[in-house]
C-alpha cells in the first residue's frame, strides 16, 4: 500500500508544478546521489575535470570504472526502497573487486561474456546516515539491461536498510547531508 501518498511533503516532492513558497523551488521526486570516486581515489574529480577519464600514470578513473595502484572499483548502484512507496533510491557508489572479478565483470559488461557470477566486494564511500568504523562488504550482481550493477550489502544497518527500506525523513536526512537540503521547501 502506498502509504506515503497521503503525507502532503511527499506529494509536493513529486509535484513538477507545486513550487515552494519561500523561494519557488520545484522538485520531481527521487533523485539518486552519485559519487565520483572511491573515497581513497587521490587524483581529484572526474567531473569537475570535465573529461571523459583522468589518468595518472597507471592510475585511471571512468565514469563506470576506476583502477587505483593494485586495487580496482566499480561503480554500482545500491538500492534502498522507500517504504510506503514504489519507489526506489539509489546511491551510485564504488565498490572494490577483486582483479578476477573485475575482469570478468569487464567481459560481462562489454558483451564478451554472456554472464556474471554475483562475488563478493567492499563499498568504497563514506555514505551520510551509514557510517561504519568496519570496512562494510556485500555482493556485486550483474544489473538489468546493461544498466549499473547493484552492490547488496551483506549486513549491519546498511544490509537491513536495503531489506526494509527507509523512511521519507531518512531520505531527507541523507539529501541534507549530501548538500540538498529540500526539507524546507516541502511546507505548505
Ligand atoms: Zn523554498
Amino acid at each position: 500500500m502506498n502509504l506515503l501518498a497521503l503525507d502532503s511533503r511527499w506529494q509536493r516532492f513529486n509535484d513538477e508544478n507545486w513550487a515552494c513558497p519561500c523561494c519557488g523551488q520545484a522538485f520531481s521526486g527521487v533523485f539518486d546521489i552519485g559519487y565520483d570516486h572511491p573515497d581513497c581515489w587521490t587524483h581529484g574529480s572526474l567531473r569537475e575535470s570535465g573529461q571523459y577519464a583522468l589518468q595518472v600514470g597507471d592510475d585511471k578513473l571512468s565514469s563506470d570504472l576506476c583502477r587505483w595502484e593494485d586495487h580496482r572499483f566499480v561503480c554500482t548502484l545500491l538500492p534502498l526502497p522507500i517504504k510506503g512507496s514504489e519507489e526506489v533510491f539509489n546511491f551510485a557508489v564504488w565498490a572494490s573487486v577483486k582483479p578476477a572479478d573485475f575482469y570478468n565483470y569487464i567481459d560481462f559488461a562489454t558483451g564478451e561474456a554472456p554472464a556474471f557470477a554475483p562475488c563478493e566486494v567492499w563499498l568504497m564511500n563514506d555514505l551520510p546516515q551509514f557510517a561504519s568504523d568496519e570496512p562494510i562488504s556485500g555482493q556485486l550482481q550483474p544489473g538489468p539491461d546493461g544498466q549499473r550493477p547493484r552492490l547488496m550489502i551483506s549486513d549491519g544497518p546498511l544490509a537491513q536498510a536495503q531489506a526494509e527500506g527507509i523512511s521519507f525523513d531518512q531520505l531527507l536526512d541523507i539529501y541534507a547531508d549530501t548538500g540538498t537540503d529540500v526539507r524546507p521547501h516541502l511546507n505548505g
